[in-house]
This record gives structure tokens, sequence and C-alpha cells, in this order.
């Protein structure tokens, strides 16, 4: 019997990555997208696997929408992926998004419970909950000290996960994420925007680059990595938290200075630093400690920053430049 596995939010990147590991294993793999009738899926099919999941429209603010898709599908695991997912968005949508990350949650673990059946449930918790890391690494006990709205929805769910599984034993964890990347990230995002933009001054078609501080440091790692370890976690004995992070510090400078070098650029040459960009609070340094992870996960990080703004750059520059040779 195939395992069937429930992915809230397999339109995104970690949920496409998610959704091809558990096809590579052999599971019956379900996900859903708030509307999965006008959704294109853009990363299930760049991955080249939407034929091979089964795809759901479901609303997870809305309890029974939560409830039925759950009960249709009857997984034996749950990832929840879905949620406004920018910081910077955070700060303009509170509302939406504390409840499209916590309310959220909050239906999925009820839903469980309510359904009495053994599901194991993975949630996406976010290296954002700690807000500035400071000289030491975050580790599973660093307390919580979110500076954006995202990072507080974060927060919230997290506790609502470790609630859930103390008061009535779910099988439910959390991964507290850092940032992890990958070809698939949304062009919103600043490591994208990047590599697109590097791309882009190479072919000729723009000339500079917009961003806010440059000075933030942050533990990028490659997500479909990252999407080893939830499934991991679903794996063992017992449900626990863990931080999956690199360990390594780079900062937004860096990363840039590897996304123009990969195309021969000089960044200082096209980035122009606008205050506009900068948001109301930001986090200066965030890295994680991921020995728990490697010590009872048998997880690591092997593809680390200099490479990631590298191959991410690389894809950028052939995906548009393919695209111009296509153009009549
Ligand atoms: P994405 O933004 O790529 O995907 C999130 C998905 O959630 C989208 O595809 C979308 O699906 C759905 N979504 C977006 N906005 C909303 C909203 N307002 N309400 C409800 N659903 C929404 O995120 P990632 O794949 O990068 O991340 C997966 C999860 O991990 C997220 O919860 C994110 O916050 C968390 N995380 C990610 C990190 C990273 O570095 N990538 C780090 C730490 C945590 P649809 O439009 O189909 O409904």
């Amino acid at each position: 019997m195939k395992k069937v596995a429930l992915i809230f939010g397999i339109s995104g990147q970690d949920g496409a990555f998610l959704a091809d590991l558990l096809l590579k294993k052999d599971y019956e793999v379900h996900g859903t997208s708030r509307d999965a009738e006008i959704n294109i899926f853009s990363s299930l099919t760049e991955i080249g696997i939407k034929a091979k999941v089964n795809l759901h429209s479901a609303t997870l603010t809305d309890f029974h929408s939560t409830l039925q898709v759950i009960e249709k599908v009857n997984p034996s695991e749950i990832y929840n992926l879905a949620g406004q997912s920018s910081v910077g968005l955070s700060f303009d949508q509170p509302v939406e998004t504390l409840e499209s990350i916590t309310t959220a949650t909050i239906n999925i673990l009820e839903a469980i419970r309510f359904l009495g059946k053994s599901i194991r449930f993975y949630n996406a918790g976010s290296s954002e909950s700690y807000g500035n890391t400071g000289e030491l690494p975050a580790d599973e006990k660093t307390p919580f000290r979110p500076k954006s709205p995202y990072g507080v929805a974060k927060a919230a769910a997290f506790w609502h996960v470790s609630n859930y599984r103390n008061s009535y034993g779910l099988f439910a964890c959390s991964g507290i994420m850092f940032n992890h990347e990958s070809i698939l990230r949304p062009s919103r995002f600043v490591t994208k925007k990047i590599c697109q933009s590097a791309a882009r001054i190479a072919l000729g078609e723009i000339s500079s680059l917009k961003l806010g501080d440059i000075q933030i440091k942050r533990d990028w790692g490659w997500a479909p990595e990252y999407v080893e370890a939830m499934w991991k976690m679903l794996q063992q004995e017992n449900p626990e938290d863990f931080v999956i992070a690199t360990g390594k510090l780079s900062s937004l400078n860096e990363f840039i200075s590897c996304a123009f070098s990969a195309l021969n650029l000089n960044w200082e040459d096209h980035v122009i630093r606008d205050d506009i960009l900068y948001r109301p609070s930001e986090i200066k340094s965030g890295f994680g400690c991921p020995i728990k992870a490697n010590k009872k996960l048998f997880w690591e990080a092997k593809t680390l920053m200099p490479e990631i703004a590298n191959i991410m750059t690389l894809k950028e520059f052939h995906k548009i430049k393919n695209s111009n040779f296509k153009k009549p």
C-alpha cells in the first residue's frame, strides 16, 4: 500500500520540491492551492511533476474546507507549507499574514484532532520567529523575539503545534527553517530579484538594481535539501521540533557579489541603494545551529551560499536568454 501525503501549499517553492521527493519515495501525493482551478502550478510544471500529483482547492482559514480535504484525501502525513510567506509583505498585510499562518495551522490541528486518525503533521516554522540571533546561532532552546508580523504569526503557529502535541498527543512538529533558496523562488524574494536582475543586466535588458539594506546577514540553504529534513521529521519515532540551517552566515552584500560574479559583472557598477526598500524593522543577523538535526535526523546542508547564488543566477540567465531567442 502506498503512503498518502497531503501538502498544503503545493504550488510554492517548498511544496513543489517536497512533492517531487515524496513521489520519488513512492507516495501518493495530494496538494492544495487556494484555487486549484485557476492556478497554473508553474513550479510543478517546471520540475515536470504536475501530472503526477492530485490537486485540490482548500482555504485553510475555513475550518470546513480544511476538514473536507483532509477527510477526502485520508493522508497519513500532512505538510503545511501554505500561507503568506513574505516578511516584507507582512508589514502591509499583518492580518492576512496572521490568519493564513496561525489560524490555518490551528484549523489543521483541530481537523486532525476531530478526525481522531493517526496522521503525522509537519508545520513550516521560520527562523524569523527568533528575530536577531546575534553572535551565536539559534538552536531549539533559543527564545523567540520576532521583529515582523510574519515572525509573530510563525511563532504563534509554532506554539500551537507544540501545545497540541503536548495536550492531545498529536504527532505534530515544526521545522524552524532558516532561509532556503532555489530556482523556484518567487520573484518578490530578494535573492531571486538579485539573480534575475544580474541576468538581465548581463543581457543588456536593464542597467541597475535597486535594493534596501544590503548589510543584513542570513543563513542561506538549498530548498531541495530542506524538504528532505521535513520528511525525515515525520519518520522519527517521536514528534520533535528541529532547527534546519546551514550554520553559516553571509551578508546580502556577499550574495550580490557572488551572483554578479557568476556573469563576470561587478555589482558595484549596478547596485543602487534605495531607502524606500528598507523595512520598518529588519533582522540584522540570523543564523541557526543544525546540530540536533545533524545528530537525530542525520541531515546536513550540503549546498552553501556561494554555490546557491551561482546556480540561481546562471539558471535565470539561460532562462531569459532562451525566452528572448524564442520571441518572434
Ligand atoms: P511560497 O511563497 O513559495 O509558497 C507558499 C504557498 O502558500 C503559495 O504557493 C500559495 O499557494 C500559498 N499562499 C501564499 N499566500 C497565501 C495567503 N495569503 N493565504 C494562504 N495561502 C497563501 O513559500 P515557500 O515554499 O518558500 O515556503 C513554504 C513554507 O515555509 C511557508 O509557510 C513559508 O512561510 C515557510 N518558510 C519558508 C522559508 C524559505 O526560506 N523558503 C523559510 C522559513 C519558513 P496558492 O497560491 O496555491 O494558494
